[in-house]
């Protein structure tokens, strides 16, 4: 139900990259919150796989169980914590919830980006499938499609959120109900259809709104001063290569249809691969600079 109402992209006519080397996404100013996560970024690549920590994406070049891969316990914490400090800073519940219901949108596109860049350097014959300036590429993306298209993807929201305790997420069709041991939220969805970057989503709040709870998770993850995490876009790329990203994203962050509307390299759609994985410590021991 919810898939036919979100993915129609226009593949032709594209006039305009919006994407520059240099672009930066900036939060909004005046925005009173203090509270930083407990997460430790130390991302990239390993054992065949793009780690970000609260999730990971296995690119299909390395993997047969390719896809992308929620940390569960780590993002279930991470967001209680979040939650906690929002709620005692006296944040209002609807900004509470959107910040909450924005969360894992966010990781979800930083992830997606990850497969579009893997889909971009092999169908241009390029030797690697990551570079640690696409960590920059992928938040900046990730915030400014969430903040232009003033959603939260609803199918990731869904999926994400209902193994996640002590949250209780119950689904009534123009309406989301998020029960939290700190207050029950009401998030509308979808209102209407809006269109922006290129692509329809459901409309769920105002862009104001969205730039706010933005804005918190920016502060939240530390981003303004994470040396690969601020979402920027670097020099490093050409503006044949940001093109080619561009049009592959548009085809690749339409649910269960991005295979059929962009010729990528392997032929199941990426969001039939959204996965959870409840072994945070044996990642940790893999991946991060803890073993
Ligand atoms: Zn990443």
């Amino acid at each position: 139900m919810l898939v036919s109402q979100m993915g129609q992209v226009e593949l032709e006519g594209v006039d305009e990259v919006p994407l520059k080397t240099g672009l930066e996404w900036v939060p909004e100013e005046g925005v009173e919150f203090k509270g930083r996560s407990g997460v430790d970024w130390h991302g990239g690549f390993c054992e065949g796989m793009v780690y970000d920590v609260l999730a990971y994406y296995k690119p299909y070049t390395h993997n047969r169980d390719w896809g992308i891969y929620y940390v569960v316990p780590s993002i279930a914490n991470d967001l209680e914590r979040l939650i906690e400090t929002m709620y005692h800073q006296g944040i209002n519940e609807e900004l509470i919830a959107l910040t909450v219901a924005i969360y894992p949108s966010l990781i979800t596109i930083h992830e997606v980006c990850h497969h579009t860049l893997e889909n971009v350097r092999r169908l241009m014959g390029l030797r690697n499938i990551y570079e640690s300036h696409d960590e920059g590429l992928c938040e900046y993306t990730a915030f400014k499609l969430i903040e232009g298209s003033g959603i939260a993807h609803p199918y990731p929201l869904v999926a994400l959120l209902n193994p996640l305790t002590p949250m209780d997420i119950h689904f009534h069709g123009d309406h989301i109900h998020v029960i939290t041991r700190f207050g029950d939220f009401v998030i509308p969805f979808p209102i209407s259809i809006r269109w922006r970057w290129g692509v329809r989503y459901p409309l769920m709040v105002s862009g104001g709104d969205v730039r706010r709870a933005l804005t918190i998770l920016y502060k939240w993850w530390g981003r303004g001063n994470d040396p690969i995490y601020r979402p920027r876009i670097s020099n490093n790329y050409t503006a044949e290569f940001l093109r080619n990203y561009w049009l592959q994203l548009r085809g690749d962050l339409v649910p269960f249809m991005d295979h059929a509307l962009t010729n990528k390299p392997v032929k199941e759609s990426l969001w039939t691969k959204l996965n959870t994985d409840d072994k945070r410590i044996s990642i940790i021991t893999k991946c991060g600079d803890k073993a």
